[in-house]
């Protein structure tokens, strides 16, 4: 599970224009609002994420009014992403380490949006082991490894907001998968209805043992930002079952233009990764190459040639803060 709350230094305080009572903190490449003079540079706290979801007890009650959940704020005009408290909420003796997570021990979970049913459909099994799930890591905890990737030559795609979906074809089997699920076909479930309209299974048996993954969007699904009449899918993987590695980018965009199929909007095929966050995140912030007048969740970046690294496969994600602010 993500790390949702961990124990960080403050890396910065900045003053903000005409707020006195407020100043901006950075911890780790986030940025957020902090009551000021509650924390000192240099200072150990526990930061909490995004999309923290705390259970409803002291010294957490203050968060009743917003649902016990940490959303992307805008504060006198600085936005705020996260939240810090003092140590001194852990329980008694409890390990000070840098970078410990403490998610668990704080009864901290992820929010996480109800399906509809048309979505979550009839569950056939786990989600298959010989294929990775679908995540991307947010840019702002990836300090380290930005550094060591500096300069490396990258593909930006844009990021779609809809429904993850995994297509396979292992051992002459055609399998659908919603992010945590192998799903039975049925009539009403929109993974299959698609897979059925781009004709994915007789697509994917002109090859080998190999994944798609892609991002299901359209009427329905995330409440549909992209204005689309029905429902299609956008994929930003090919997966080699049978190496359990990824296609590189150039492979990746070759197999998807064969099998007549679509791939995520590519924003830059060749872009030289910087260790600057904010600049990323900047990245992020612009309109969707599928619907202009709406705005994009954010980026995804990837090297050209794929690469994996202790935390795993290199390729993480800057969310933009204007689309939270608008849809969270
Ligand atoms: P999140 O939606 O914040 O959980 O971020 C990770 C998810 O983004 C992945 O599991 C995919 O379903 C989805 N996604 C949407 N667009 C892309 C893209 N261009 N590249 C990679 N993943 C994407
Ligand atoms: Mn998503």
């Amino acid at each position: 599970m993500r790390k949702l709350a961990t124990i960080q230094k403050i890396k910065s305080l900045e003053p903000i224009a005409n707020a006195d009572s407020i100043e901006k903190a950075t911890v780790l490449g986030w940025q957020l609002v902090v009551k000021k003079g509650e924390f000192r540079v240099g200072e150990a706290c526990i930061y909490c994420e995004i999309d923290s979801l705390f259970p409803d007890q002291e010294p957490f009650a203050f968060l009743k009014p917003r649902g016990m959940r940490i959303r992307t704020v805008k504060l006198r005009g600085q936005i705020s992403q996260g939240i810090c408290f003092p140590l001194s909420i852990l329980p008694e003796g409890y390990p000070i380490e840098e970078g410990a997570d403490v998610t668990e021990v704080l009864g901290i979970t992820k929010y996480e949006p109800v399906l509809p049913a048309s979505l979550s459909g009839l569950v056939k099994g786990t989600f298959p082991s010989f294929i990775p799930k679908t995540d991307e890591t947010r840019v702002q905890v990836l300090e380290e490894l930005l550094r060591k990737y500096d300069g490396e030559r990258c593909y930006v795609t844009e990021k779609l907001d809809g429904s993850s979906v995994t297509y396979y074809l292992k051992d002459g089997e055609f399998g659908v998968c919603s992010r945590n699920y192998e799903l039975l076909e049925t009539a009403d479930n929109t993974f299959w209805t698609v897979a059925r309209q781009l004709d994915i299974e007789n697509k994917l048996r002109l090859g080998g043992n190999v994944a798609l993954q892609g991002e299901l969007i359209g009427n329905g699904i995330q409440g549909n930002k992209y204005k689309l009449k029905n429902q299609t899918v956008y994929f930003f993987n090919a997966f080699d079952i049978d190496r359990y590695a990824y296609l590189d980018y150039e492979q990746f965009v070759e197999v998807i233009r064969r099998l007549e199929l679509n791939s995520v909007p590519v924003l830059d095929a060749s872009f030289h990764l910087t260790a600057d966050i904010p600049a990323l995140v900047d990245m992020a912030i612009g309109q969707s190459v599928l619907n202009p007048v709406v705005l994009r969740e954010g980026i995804v970046i990837r090297p050209l040639e794929e690469k994996n690294d202790l935390l795993g496969r290199v390729s993480f994600k800057a969310i933009s803060p204007e689309f939270l602010l608008q849809y969270e």
